[in-house]
C-alpha cells in the first residue's frame, strides 16, 4: 500500500473509532510502518478530524521528516515495533471501558480480562498489565518492550491499551475487541459468569495463532 494510501486509511479508522466513542478530545494515538519509516498521528490532535498531510513521518531512527509533531506517545510506539519486527500498525487508545478495566485492582497482572468469548481470544490474546508510570517517562518504553516480545496487546496501568497488529485493520479491529471485551468484563462483574474452559481456550489458540 502506497504512503498516501496509508495516510488515508488512518484518518479513516480514526474518524471512525472517534464517531463510535473509542477516544475523546485529543486522546488516542495511531500509527503504521513505512518502507522509510513511520507515519504518527500529530501531538494534540483528534482522531476524529486528521488532516492525512500533517501526519508525522518520522525516520528509522526518529528523526521528524514531515508533517506535524509526532504524538508524545511515540516512543511507545517505536518501542513496541523495535520488540515486533512483524507488526506493521500499532493503535492506542484511551478507551472508557479498557481503561476502567486498567484501574481495577485484583486484576491478574499476567493476564488482565478473562476469555469471555472466542473472538477475544482470537484476535487479543493475553493482556499483561503494564505498571503505571507518569506520561512521557521513557522507564515505560522498556516496560512495554519487555513485554511486547510475546505480546502484541499490552494494557497500560490507569491508562489505557496498546495494541499491535500485522495490518492497520488487524490492530484497529483487535483494539475494538479488547475495548468491548472490557465492557462485557465490567458488566458481569458480580455475577457468575461461565467462561471458556482452559480446553476450549487451548483449542482456539491451536486454530486461531494469534
Ligand atoms: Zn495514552
Amino acid at each position: 500500500m502506497s504512503e498516501s494510501a496509508l495516510r488515508e486509511q488512518i484518518v479513516r479508522h480514526g474518524e471512525s473509532l472517534f464517531t463510535r466513542g473509542y477516544g475523546c478530545g485529543a486522546s488516542g494515538n495511531i500509527s503504521v510502518v513505512l518502507d522509510d519509516g513511520i507515519l504518527v498521528t500529530p501531538t494534540n490532535s483528534c482522531l476524529g478530524r486528521l488532516d492525512p498531510a500533517r501526519i508525522a513521518k518520522l525516520g528509522p531512527d526518529g528523526t521528524q521528516l514531515s508533517g506535524d509533531p509526532p504524538s508524545k506517545e511515540a516512543f511507545l510506539h517505536q518501542s513496541m515495533y523495535r520488540a515486533r519486527p512483524d507488526a506493521r500498525a500499532i493503535v492506542h487508545l484511551h478507551s472508557t471501558c479498557s481503561v476502567a478495566v486498567s484501574c481495577l485492582a485484583d486484576v491478574d497482572p499476567a493476564d488482565v480480562l478473562p476469555p469471555i468469548t472466542a473472538y477475544y481470544v482470537m484476535r487479543v490474546g493475553r493482556l499483561p498489565l503494564i505498571p503505571y508510570y507518569r506520561p512521557g517517562d521513557r522507564a515505560l518504553a522498556d516496560a512495554v518492550h519487555d513485554v511486547a516480545r510475546s505480546h502484541h496487546a499490552v494494557l497500560l496501568a490507569n491508562h489505557g491499551p496498546v495494541v499491535a497488529g500485522k495490518a492497520l485493520d488487524a490492530a484497529v479491529y483487535a483494539a475494538e475487541e479488547l475495548e468491548e471485551t472490557a465492557k462485557l468484563h465490567l458488566l458481569l462483574r458480580g455475577a457468575p459468569v461461565r467462561l471458556l474452559t482452559d480446553e476450549q481456550v487451548a483449542e482456539l489458540r491451536e486454530v486461531f495463532p494469534t
